[in-house]
């Protein structure tokens, strides 16, 4: 028993969770499909009162915001239909063979199962669709989990809105009571929350000391859990020296909108350039100035975060070996900010670790290589990433494809002659990737397959029909795809 006032609070929203949980996960699939769906509903009936409120409290554009909110309610209605197909389950059935040489072999089945009560941390840049009923909400509801959404303090208001839409959206389908729930409060809440025993698992999206502390919250506890923590990521762009020559007015045009999308508050930010030295990256820089010159200024999310932001441009900027290519010029309004982008050597770059730290804002660095040797070095030097980017043509792709092997080995998502912002929900998705990316580089939290992170494989062995769950019965009621003695069946 807590006895401090976080931990009681953690105590008492824990108790409900599981009991929630023991209800809902017991719940068929389509009804959890209706309950999902009809959140979306609910959501969408209180968009014009979330828009206002979001603007309010992110700053961010209603264009952005509308946009954001669809993709929420498109991908709660994904996850419905995964449900409602079902075969996500990944079910296996071996048939027992009992005159089988030279010991009888069991009936053995198996599918996932969900783990139990999961904790949400909302994310201060996407109010909508990694906060409240974002991704993380939706993967652990369609998995059979119970909720706990910890709210980001930078949009509480939106997020109790979309809270409050959630709620009715159980009340109308007759979930249990507290399938989700929401709270507001300290790091000292969130800690109690990560380590009390009724938990199960944790989803994060925010910065690499926030997701660092909750992963070393879960390393204290007597029973380990898992903590899905999407930290920090600078996504390099390696622009290919044949692309670059006759694509540079494209590059930098699709860079620098990319570079400065929502004041550059993305995890997919391209905060690293990465290119040979030679005449063809002069008209790309060229380009790329005149292209932040029409930027205009944007106000940042939080006091926090614009803080963190001037704080390490100006570390940037101290650097003596750091050439300023643009500045947008100080602004008197308080959290407004311009684009910063900056030129290093790649020998400057391999030997000062931070100008290798995400800095979470309309900048991004530009690493100049003498050589294709020096190039690989910095990317071998890179951690972990969600994505990377090859500005590339087909002569690039075969004159470099040791590059590329690099490339591959370091982050989740790798792109095309495209910029790495905008991340399509669907099944192939993977955003995550190698630390400290993201703490466990196996999963992703956008698409279909985030389900997974809340879920475990459970073997049934010799179970007698009536038993088992509907999933691994004989006669395939729910008329999924198994594997069925090796062989893929519906
Ligand atoms: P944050 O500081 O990591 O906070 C996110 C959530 O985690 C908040 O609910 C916060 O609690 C909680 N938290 C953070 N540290 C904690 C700790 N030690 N113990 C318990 N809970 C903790 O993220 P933010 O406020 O969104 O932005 C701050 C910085 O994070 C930015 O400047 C940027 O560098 C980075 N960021 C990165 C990404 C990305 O996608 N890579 C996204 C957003 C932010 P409280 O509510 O109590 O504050």
């Amino acid at each position: 028993m807590n006895e401090n006032k976080e931990g009681k609070l953690a105590d008492e929203v824990m108790h409900n969770a599981l009991m929630a949980f023991e209800k809902y996960s017991l719940i068929d699939k389509k009804s959890k499909a209706g309950f999902l769906k009809e959140i979306a509903k609910q959501i969408e009936l209180n968009r014009i009162e979330l828009i206002p409120l979001a603007i309010e409290e992110s700053h961010l554009s209603e264009a952005r915001l509308q946009g954001e909110l669809t993709r929420t309610i498109n991908q709660l209605n994904l996850f419905a239909t995964l449900l409602l197909e079902g075969s996500w389950v990944d079910a296996s059935i071996d048939i027992g063979n009992a005159q089988q040489k030279p010991y009888p072999k069991p009936d053995v089945r198996k599918m996932l199962q969900p783990m139990g009560p999961i904790i949400v941390f909302g994310a201060s840049n996407f109010p909508f669709a990694f906060s409240t009923a974002g991704g993380d909400t939706a993967s652990a509801l369609a998995a059979g989990a119970s909720v706990v959404i910890k709210a980001h303090p930078a949009h509480y208001r939106t997020s109790s809105a979309i809270f409050k839409a959630i709620k009715t959206a159980i009340a109308f389908s007759n979930m249990p009571e507290f399938t989700v729930q929401h709270v507001e409060g300290s790091f000292a809440l969130g800690k109690a929350l990560v380590q009390h025993s009724f938990t199960s698992g944790v989803g994060f999206t925010g910065s690499f000391s926030g997701g660092k502390a909750l992963m070393n919250y879960a390393a204290e506890r007597e029973k380990p859990i898992p903590v899905f923590a999407e930290m920090s990521s600078i996504n390099p762009t390696v622009l290919y020296p044949d692309y670059l020559k006759t694509n540079y007015l494209q590059v930098a045009e699709k860079l620098a909108s990319s570079i400065t999308l929502g004041a550059g508050q993305f995890c997919t930010n391209p905060g690293l350039l990465l290119a040979l030295d030679g005449d063809e990256l002069d008209g790309f820089i060229e380009e790329l100035r005149n292209k932040m010159q029409s930027i205009p200024a944007q106000k940042m999310l939080h006091e926090g975060i614009y803080k963190n932001y001037i704080e390490a441009i100006g570390q940037v900027k101290r650097n003596n070996d750091v050439e300023i290519i643009f500045e947008g010029n100080d602004l008197s309004s308080e959290m407004d900010v311009l684009p910063f982008i900056a030129k290093v050597k790649a020998a400057v770059f391999l030997d000062k670790n931070h100008l290798k730290d995400e800095i979470f804002g309309p900048y991004s660095l530009l690493v100049v290589c003498k050589n294709k040797e020096e190039l690989k070095s910095v990317l071998k030097l890179i951690a972990g990433q969600l994505t990377t980017t090859l500005m590339a043509t087909e002569k690039d792709m075969n004159q470099h494809s040791d590059i590329l092997h690099i490339q591959q080995s370091i982050a989740g998502r790798i792109i095309v002659n495209d910029v790495p912002t905008g991340v399509e929900v669907c099944s192939s998705m993977v955003h995550g990737g190698p630390y400290p990316a993201t703490s466990d580089a196996r999963y992703t939290s956008v698409g279909t397959a985030a389900i997974k992170r809340w879920v475990r494989p459970v073997c049934y062995q010799g179970f007698p029909q009536q038993h088992l769950p509907d999933e691994l019965k004989n006669d395939n009621p729910l008329k999924i795809w198994r594997l069925e003695n090796n062989e893929w069946k519906k």
